[in-house]
């Protein structure tokens, strides 16, 4: 992730990794208790653009308000931040992860200090660009009457490495995860679509993390005429489609094989997943062609 001519931001400053201090008794450390973002920017013909950088700086807001973090800056700010912190690293596609801390307390009530680390490198798809075998986890996802599901809490993630652990060592690539009414709703870290028929679905929100690159595709859905619901499915329903894929700011849109032992029968290059995954490509890349935008 870092090299020797790697910056990062860290308190208010821009410095090397190695220079930045961190404090041991970090509730974050202890208790998971921070948030953090996922964001890449691409290189467009407009030069370096950030990919909804506004929405991805709302939601670590929206985090660090629930969880009662103190947030320093403005969505504004933050962003030229992450554009500056680009530039020194001299990188154009790249994932960028901001991270808020929370400062010493082992008491349990929310530190009145918090720390804004930001660090970017270049970084592939999260699953890689094959078709994945998916296997459903003995896990559930967080029940949103414990915690704030569409946050992105540090602490929420043991819930995602437990799931992946257990589905990399069964010999599978990744892991899909029920909700607490047996809901098929998600990954570990991305979200989830079905093909049937023609038409695409995916779990309604709710009890999920309904992600920003899930909002994307349904926003290219409704511009490009195809149909796609948000509901709610069973594993069986699933297990029935013609296909499927997910999504995410690291995973960007990637076809699955199959989940245990079904495998989706429609071929990816006839699938409305590898259309979506082209046009996303070209949303992010600000090379797309809205049809709105044409008719206008
Ligand atoms: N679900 C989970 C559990 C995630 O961690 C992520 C990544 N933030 C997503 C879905 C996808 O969200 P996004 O498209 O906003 O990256």
């Amino acid at each position: 992730y870092s090299n020797n001519q790697t910056v990062i931001f860290h308190n208010g400053e821009f410095l090397k990794p190695e220079t930045a201090k961190s404090n041991l008794y970090s509730q974050t450390l202890h208790y998971g208790n921070g948030v953090f973002e996922g964001i890449r920017s691409y290189k467009t013909p407009e030069g370096t653009k950030i990919f909804k950088a506004k929405e991805h700086y709302e939601r670590l807001k929206y985090g660090a308000e629930v969880m009662g973090i103190p947030f320093h800056y403005t969505v504004e700010e933050l962003t030229a931040i992450t554009y500056d912190l680009l530039e020194r690293n001299n990188l154009a596609d790249a994932y960028i992860r901001p991270l808020i801390t929370t400062g010493a307390n082992m008491g349990l009530y929310t530190s009145k200090e918090s720390v804004l680390t930001m660090q970017c490198w270049e970084w592939g798809k999260l699953m890689g660009d094959k078709l994945l075998r998916v296997m459903t986890s003995s896990f559930e996802r967080p029940n949103p009457k414990s915690c704030f599901v569409e946050a992105k809490v540090t602490g929420h993630y043991t819930n995602s490495i437990l799931s992946t652990n257990e589905a990399k060592d069964a010999g599978y690539d990744e892991a899909l995860l029920l909700d607490m009414h047996g809901n098929v709703a998600e990954c570990s870290g991305a979200n989830i679509f079905m093909e049937k028929d023609g038409k695409l679905y995916t779990p309604k929100k709710g009890n999920i993390m309904a992600g920003i690159t899930r909002s994307t595709i349904l926003e290219i859905c409704k511009e490009e005429g195809i149909p796609v619901e948000e509901k709610h499915f069973k594993l069986d329903e699933l297990k029935q489609a013609d296909s499927s894929f997910f999504t995410g700011t690291a995973a960007e849109v990637v076809g699955l094989k199959s989940l245990d032992d079904y495998e989706f029968p429609l071929k990816w290059a006839d699938s409305l997943g590898f259309k979506l995954m082209q046009l996303y490509q070209q949303e992010v890349l600000g090379q797309r062609n809205n049809k709105l935008s044409q008719v206008l």
